[in-house]
């Protein structure tokens, strides 16, 4: 309950506001995983859509072949037919046959050739994106282990800090230090500031009557400002406000 307690209160803020900036550095690592299991990612899904499509290429590549084999057999059959016809009618008949047979063959031939030369410059396709896979999946796990001792060596930060927190925290005045945890709270707000060389509140700003403001710098007193709540402790020692400002910011 004297000045000195505050100024523990202020040293334990300073404590929680390093953790916290530690603990959000450790949030901020989970999308970095992310980005570097991603290039592999996508890879892989496209030489799985080429291999299925390929898949496919060939399978009907397969039965445009069964379909000519069939068809070149019912030639077969019919130009020998055509050496046993009787009369010029039946003759017509199997020429007629013949041409369409002939000319169905032929489409399918050139389907064929398609299809071949498709499956050809997809197989191109497939063994480069293969490479390309294979070549982003080894560079995901040395990237992968780097991120993880970062991530590693933050959390035995974190973990020492909180340590000395808990040390720290028990030289706090019990009461205190219950009202400064219930002050700031899951999401760490401001629960402690000092007052500002003109007598206003170091967080809202707002103007703290004189009778308090005496109060605050004997310190005899917790008090607390009226208009944001937060624990009122001395003006910092320094002269120059700013200069003391930006030390704290840079914490
Ligand atoms: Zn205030």
């Amino acid at each position: 309950m004297t000045q000195q307690t505050r100024s523990a209160l202020k040293e334990l803020q300073a404590l929680d506001e390093r953790i916290a900036e530690v603990e959000d550095k450790i949030r901020d690592f989970d999308p970095l995983f992310e980005e570097v299991e991603e290039p592999a990612l996508i890879l892989q899904s496209e030489l799985e859509t080429t291999r299925n499509r390929l898949k496919e290429m060939k399978v009907e590549e397969r039965r445009v072949e069964l379909a000519t084999q069939e068809k070149e057999e019912r030639l077969k059959k019919l130009e020998e037919r055509k050496k046993s016809v009787r009369n010029l009618r039946e003759e017509a008949a199997v020429s007629a046959e013949l041409d369409m047979l002939k000319r169905s063959l032929q489409s399918e031939e050139q389907e064929a050739y398609t299809l071949i030369d498709q499956i050809r410059k997809l197989s191109e396709r497939e063994e480069e994106l293969a490479e390309a896979h294979a070549e982003a999946e080894a560079q995901v796990e040395p990237k992968r282990q780097e991120l993880l001792d970062e991530r590693q060596a933050l959390r035995d930060e974190l973990n020492q800090m909180r340590e000395q927190r808990n040390a720290f925290s028990e030289s706090i005045d019990n009461r205190e230090f219950r009202l400064y945890e219930s002050i700031r709270g899951d999401d760490n707000r401001t629960a402690v500031a000092p007052l500002t060389q003109d007598g206003a509140c170091g967080h809202c700003y707002g103007m703290v009557p004189l009778q308090l403001q005496t109060e605050v710098r004997h310190g005899s007193e917790l008090i607390r400002c009226e208009q944001c709540g937060v624990i009122l402790a001395a003006p910092e020692p320094e002269p120059e406000e700013e200069s003391t400002e930006e030390t704290a910011k840079a914490e």
